[in-house]
């Protein structure tokens, strides 16, 4: 393929990928925006293949790791649950980071690289190499820790070691002043040295920010280590003079900045305090002293029956999903009691917060899946105010987002963080197995509220038993 026809591709394939991320942000569209990307992605592989940069005996190479590669990822996403979707996506992120890393040192010791650099330009590539590998260090061991945290192999609380904000920045002093030495270096042998220890520290600074972080902010780190990926490809895109993977690594990296913000916001904290990390800690116990919102008293439970009932009488009713509908798969049940419901002239809305579950946007992943109509979907702010007007609320699988602590209670792991308001409706029914807390670890005082009732079981199974009680 010659070098116009290439860039041409380059060229669709850029506005493609910018079509994708539009048609991504918003629900009717996202489909459309899949397959602009699809498409798009198709296209700037096979340029790049067949494009100018590939030598014929490169060629076979590159055909055979594509056949693997795209063999693991077709295993990998038959075979995924779901619920393991948030890890798969932080385990992809880190592999973005490795090939930066890996990129970046290949680039530096292959002399055929560097030919055509000089003076300024030298130092602009050097320097594109140190801080390509840095980036890709920080993106890789970050994101292998937040997968273990993720999959529950790593413990969610924040490890907090002392002087950590100090470790850090003794970290970032040495990375420049290596970053100095590597610049100044005559030969590659002598550039080893400094990018070596520079990435050593940039993998551990990735281990430690992310251990530093408590389980309610991890969605934050997830969409922030989807930004620093982005940014980890754009600066391969550098190396490799690729102008194609500068412009998608700009958009995944500042779209994920984007939406890290947009979660900072929804979860009511600042991007540095985020960083800094602790928030979710367990020694925080919750305090009796603010208004009384220490859980206390005992649970009301109630059966599928009773719940069937009390929707049966219900004028409206606002369900809001969580992680636990996730594991349990219960959302195509959750369809059919709305569609039930609403056949009765009972208004159903569902409330989702943006946080619910184990990634942006997988609650509503889930109700796409299961053909939820979209015009009853809402956020949080949207609905916050309508839950003392409403007559039932279904927490289904659910427990961190509905929790009142957040608002009562300052002492509490996850004080500040904006809740939905379950308790303000006339009856609220909270659906999960046991008492046990949810990712953040915190005990939840709606259950003992003497509007709330729990039903106590499988969400899939207890809904399947209120749908067979509807339609009785
Ligand atoms: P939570 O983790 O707070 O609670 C989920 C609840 O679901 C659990 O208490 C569990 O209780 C219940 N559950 C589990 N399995 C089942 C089942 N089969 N049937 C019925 N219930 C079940 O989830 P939320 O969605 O309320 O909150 C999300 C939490 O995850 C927040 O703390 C958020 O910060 C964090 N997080 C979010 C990310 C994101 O991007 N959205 C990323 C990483 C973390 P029991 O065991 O008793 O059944």
């Amino acid at each position: 393929m010659s070098s116009s026809l290439a860039t041409v591709a380059y060229i669709g394939a850029t506005i493609l990928f910018i079509l994708s991320l539009g048609g991504l942000s918003n629900q009717s569209t996202a489909l459309r925006g899949n397959l602009y990307g699809m498409v798009g992605m198709t296209i700037a592989v096979l340029a790049t293949v067949f494009g100018p940069q590939v030598t014929a005996a490169g060629l076979p190479w590159i055909i055979a790791a594509m056949l693997i590669g795209g063999a693991i990822g077709l295993y990998a996403a038959r075979t995924v649950q779901m619920t393991q979707m948030p890890e798969l996506v932080a385990l992809m992120h880190s592999m973005v980071g490795l090939a930066a890393m890996l990129v970046g040192i290949a680039t530096f010791i292959d002399p055929e690289a560097s030919k055509g650099f000089e003076g300024a330009a030298r130092s602009i590539h050097e320097m594109e190499i140190y801080v390509g590998i840095f980036i890709g260090a920080v993106t890789f061991s970050g994101s292998v820790v937040a997968f273990g945290k993720l999959s529950g192999r790593i413990s969610g609380n924040p490890m907090l070691l002392p002087a950590r904000h100090w470790m850090n920045l003794a970290g970032l002093m040495v990375v420049i002043y290596f970053g100095r030495e590597f610049m100044n270096a005559h030969s590659i042998a002598e550039g080893m040295t400094p990018l070596i220890v520079m990435t050593v520290v940039a993998l551990l600074f990735g281990v430690h920010m992310v251990m530093a972080i408590g389980g309610a902010d991890m969605p934050v780190v997830v969409s922030m280590l989807n930004s620093y990926s982005g940014w980890a490809a754009a600066a391969t895109g550098f190396m490799l003079s690729n102008d194609l993977l500068i412009v998608v690594g700009a958009l995944v990296g500042s779209s994920g900045a984007i939406l890290s913000y947009i979660m900072c916001n929804a979860m009511n904290r600042s991007f540095i305090s985020v960083i800094a990390g602790g928030f979710g800690t367990t020694s925080a116990k919750p305090t009796a002293a603010a208004g009384g919102a220490q859980p206390a008293g005992e649970v009301t439970p109630v059966t599928a029956l009773e719940t069937a009932e009390l929707l049966r009488e219900a004028k409206s009713v606002i369900i809001v999903p969580g992680y636990g509908m996730a594991v349990a798969q219960a959302q195509h049940t959750v369809y059919e009691i709305t569609r039930h419901l609403r056949e009765k002239g009972v208004n159903v809305r569902f409330g989702i917060h943006p946080v619910a579950g184990r990634m942006p946007g997988h609650m509503n992943v889930l109700l796409a899946e299961a053909k939820v109509p979209y015009d009853i979907v809402f956020e949080m702010d949207e609905l916050n105010d309508d839950f003392p007007a409403t007559d039932v609320t279904m927490v289904i699988g659910a427990n961190d987002i509905v929790n009142p602590s957040a608002q009562d209670d300052p002492g509490s792991p996850i004080a500040g963080m904006p809740v939905l308001e379950v308790w303000k409706a006339k009856t609220s029914i909270v659906m999960k197995r046991s008492m046990a807390s949810g990712y953040a670890g915190v005990d939840n005082p709606l259950f003992y509220k003497e509007n709330n009732r729990m039903l106590f079981g499988d969400a899939k199974k207890m809904l399947d038993e209120v749908l067979t009680a509807l339609k009785a």
